[in-house]
């Protein structure tokens, strides 16, 4: 039974299958504990202490390999703020992905993890001169948010005697059916430059010194399950280049963002980069050929890459009977934030033990001192003890790059698992974390 179970074996239990839904091949059960590949999730979390955020390198590279088969013409940039763990930007960087950032921080923490300069945008609404500056001196492309940005923008690069090479962030005014706080692509969206703005807006910019407009971008939203809203963004983006090249414009980069949805409800399926290949390519392509342009396409994706790659652990310390059932433990929106954010659902299994019959209905919350610190409602789990480990799944993107140290929680331990090996990452913070740059002022000492 046991040999059935190899890494990257698809035998897996039929329990284990109803459990994890979906080919998550990455996660099985064996011998009651949730295994991710050949590592032991129960026993890792002993070992490490908990909270901890656990991947998969072989989910990584697959998700990754997924985007290419499906694009293959097309540049990937990982959108950073999903996943800032720098070995799984180095993961991303052989992969072949580039990098879609928005600050000078995850400029150099992807410059550091060996994302070559020509496959990264600078993105962002609110650039100081000091980020213009550093976008410039590191040569990477920027994606400018406003007619106001771009003017900005010039005389930074004249001054330093560059020349910037920009995108224009298009406001498409499409919308998404997604959770309100991440639809970005609504005429109302703080993001983007109207649409019927753009073509004008880039002729300005060929008519100025220290700037060179290569291209048009766009990000509609975030965990996108239906592949319409990409399509209708699509047409958009090519009816702009339509009016950019009857202005005169050069358009050799179209970048469609990243929002792909993934699924992290048992009834709520996503589509696969294959899907979205066929919902946008086609329209891409033929536009393209209309109008005699042959742009490089480019994807930014976040969420369908690492989401799933990704395990949060955490401990029960106190069952609870009140007028529910709590569960207590020891991660909260401090770890996870998530769930607060967004009133979003992870799938929540008992690593300890995962094959148990579900028993009871339990609300899981954390040790954050606030009402609303829930991390999952009603479940029906099997009947939980203190000590019991509980396995967060899909929690790669926006998990540990939105943790904060609320509370006086110093942030978890990061772990990477390929095969049987376990490697920490990240180390935990510890409460020294917590006065890290404080100080007493003197005048206070006495
Ligand atoms: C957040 C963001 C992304 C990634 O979105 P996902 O939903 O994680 O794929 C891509 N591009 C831009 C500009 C973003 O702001």
């Amino acid at each position: 039974m046991f040999s059935l179970l190899h890494r990257n074996d698809l035998v897996i239990p039929e329990r284990s299958v109803k459990i994890m839904f979906g080919p998550k091949s990455h996660l099985t059960s064996r011998s009651d504990h949730l295994f991710m590949e050949d590592v032991d999730c129960f026993a890792l979390a002993q070992q490490q202490g908990t909270p901890l955020y656990v991947t998969s390198e072989s989910r990584l590279r697959e998700n990754i390999r997924a985007y290419h088969r499906a694009f293959p013409h097309a540049d990937k940039y990982f959108a950073v703020k999903a996943n800032g763990n720098l070995t799984l930007l180095r993961i991303a960087a052989q992969e072949g992905m580039g990098a879609d950032v928005f600050s000078a921080g995850e400029l150099s923490v992807v410059r550091m993890a060996g994302i070559p300069r020509d496959m990264i945008l600078y993105n962002g609404n609110s650039k100081s001169e000091k980020d213009h500056e550093m976008a410039i001196l590191a040569g990477v492309r920027m994606s400018v948010d406003s007619r106001e940005e771009l003017e900005h923008l010039a005389k930074t690069a004249k001054r330093m005697g560059r020349e910037a090479e920009i995108l224009f962030r298009v406001n498409p005014d499409v919308s998404p059916k997604t959770h309100p706080k991440i639809a970005t692509g609504l005429r109302s969206s703080k993001f983007g430059i109207p649409a019927e703005q753009v073509a004008q807006t880039y002729q300005r910019a060929m008519g100025l010194a220290g700037i060179k407009p290569v291209g048009l971008h766009c990000h509609i939203g975030s965990q996108i399950l239906d592949t319409l809203p990409f399509a209708e963004a699509a047409g958009k983006m090519m009816d702009i280049a339509a009016a950019v090249v009857a202005l005169g414009g050069k358009v050799h980069r179209i970048d469609l963002g990243g929002g792909l949805g993934i699924q992290y409800h048992p009834d709520l399926p996503a589509p696969t980069p294959d899907d979205l290949a066929a919902a946008v390519l086609p329209i891409f392509q033929d536009r393209c050929r209309d109008l005699g342009i042959a742009p490089r396409l480019i994807l930014e994706p976040g969420r369908s890459i690492v989401a799933d790659t990704t395990v949060m652990l955490t401990t029960v310390n106190v069952v609870k009977r009140a007028h529910v059932n709590f569960v207590a433990v020891d991660a909260g929106f401090n770890v996870l934030a998530r769930p607060m954010l967004y009133d979003s659902y992870h799938h929540v299994v008992v690593a300890s033990r995962i094959d148990a019959p579900a028993e009871e209905t339990y609300t899981v919350v954390g040790p954050i001192c606030e009402t609303g610190d829930v991390l999952a409602k009603d479940r029906r789990l099997p009947a939980l003890e203190r000590g019991d480990v509980l396995a967060f799944l899909d929690a790669g993107a926006y998990g540990f790059s939105m943790a904060s140290q609320y509370n006086g929680q110093p942030r978890p331990a990061e772990v990477l698992v390929s095969g049987d090996q376990a490697e920490v990452t990240r180390r935990a913070e510890d409460a020294s974390a917590l006065l890290a740059g404080q100080r007493i002022l003197p005048r206070l000492m006495w």
